[in-house]
């Protein structure tokens, strides 16, 4: 028995109304793991014996997910819930997800298809666990762990093998010996994997805790092979492993990769679309690792903190910290109050606008407003005049002159 949480008894009604109507629902995956591991509890994942069309005939509020997949959200007292239906994903296509899934009416059955034993325990309303695969047994040796065969569970569904390096990266869990084996010999299925799971997956990678120890073990099985643009890339990613990654971000972590490969902007593109990342990731991503090559070249400058923006210019300056082996935030206080310092923040914060212009100085409106807009910005930013109408009236006049 095991001590509940507050995201599992706010949900105990909810089971209990399944139950009332006839149906088995319990509590799985990854949120009883984190409960055992002592972790952060993130969504609580119900699984049932009821079928979504079931489920709403009891629940009034229902959001339709992947009914096909068995899965339905249930809105219950202020929270969502996903529950899913018992299944069995007997039949596989490609060594991808299964081509069609089987409703059944038996939790084992719906636990005996899941990744890893830690991933396949079941935990009732009372808080008592149903773990027939010895789940919490892998937890206290901090194992991951194939149900059933590494080798058959992988050849159904590649992405495991992903997963597994990903738990790996979270938890600091060891892959076992047998686990570990079948994922060097079969990671050349990862090629039948859609960019989007492996995408997912890498991302979690990318942010856990041991993510170093998770990187290396990429390279050690050759799935970086298998991965989007990575093919060529073991000394860089063996290079990126060498840094101690403190608390960047995902984003940043995707730039110290890219730091690595000194790539032309053509090449970088590529990269990036070939992980089908969202088009403002890519953007940011991108301006983090620009701005990470002139601090290199120099210190920050009012104008460049200005043009950067504080969230970049501070990206940048933990990435730079990180590849000198220094504390990500060193300097970082300092940056901060430079940024609050300046005089204005962005092209609109400026005193005058388009609209002054023109009026001052009789003119049609043409390049030349941007022109002197942009004039002006330097040098209120640089501070040589003050961002004050009558001021940059008579500043711009008297450039006018020359
Ligand atoms: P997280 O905390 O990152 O959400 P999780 O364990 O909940 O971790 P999910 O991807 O949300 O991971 O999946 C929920 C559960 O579904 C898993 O715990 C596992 O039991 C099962 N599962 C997910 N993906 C697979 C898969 N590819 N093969 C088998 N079972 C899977
Ligand atoms: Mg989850």
């Amino acid at each position: 028995m095991s001590d509940m949480k507050e995201p599992f008894l706010n949900a105990v009604p909810l089971l209990e109304k399944i139950e009332k109507a006839g149906y088995e629902a319990y509590f799985v995956g990854g949120s009883v793991r984190d409960l055992l591991i002592g972790r952060e509890i993130s969504d609580v994942d119900i699984a049932s014996s009821a079928t979504p069309v079931e489920l709403k005939a009891i629940f009034s509020k229902t959001i339709d997910v992947g009914i096909e997949h068995g899965t339905i959200v249930i809105l219950f007292n202020g929270m969502a819930y996903e529950v899913t239906t018992f299944r069995s994903e007997s039949e596989y296509e490609d060594f991808r997800r299964p081509a069609g899934v089987e409703f059944i009416r038996s939790l084992q059955d719906d636990l005996m298809r899941r990744d890893f034993t830690m991933n396949a325990i079941a935990m009732d309303k009372q808080g008592k666990l149903i773990d027939p695969f010895r789940g919490t047994q892998a937890i206290k040796e901090r194992m991951i762990r194939t149900v059933g065969d590494p080798f058959e569970r992988f050849r159904e569904d590649g992405l495991r093998m992903m997963r597994a390096i990903r738990f790996h990266s979270q938890l600091g869990f060891e892959i076992e010996d047998k686990t570990l084996d079948a994922l060097k010999a079969l990671a050349p299925l990862l090629k039948h994997i859609s960019v989007e799971r492996k995408t997912m997956e890498f991302e979690k990678l990318l942010a856990g805790t041991y993510r170093k120890d998770a990187i290396i073990k990429l390279t050690e099985t050759d799935i970086y092979q298998f991965l989007p643009g990575l093919a060529d890339l073991k000394s860089e990613i063996t290079h990126m492993a060498e840094y101690d990654c403190g608390d960047l971000s995902v984003e940043e972590m995707w730039a110290l990769l890219l730091f690595q490969c000194k790539w032309q902007q053509k090449e970088l593109d590529a990269f990036l679309k070939a992980w089908k990342l969202p088009v403002k990731k890519i953007q940011y991503i991108k301006s983090l690792l620009a701005w990470l090559k002139i601090r290199f070249a120099k210190n920050w400058t009012k104008s460049a903190l200005y043009q950067a923006g504080f969230m970049i210019a501070a990206g940048a300056e933990r990435l730079f910290n990180i590849l000198h082996h220094q504390e990500a935030n060193l300097n970082l206080e300092h940056l901060q109050k430079s940024y609050e310092s300046l005089p204005i923040k962005k092209l609109t914060d400026l005193e005058i606008n388009g609209g002054d212009l023109q009026e001052w100085f009789q003119k049609k409106p043409g390049p030349w407003i941007k022109e002197k807009l942009k004039a002006a910005e330097a040098a209120v930013i640089n501070q040589e005049i003050e961002n004050k109408k009558e001021i940059l009236r008579e500043w711009l006049s008297r450039c006018n002159q020359n």
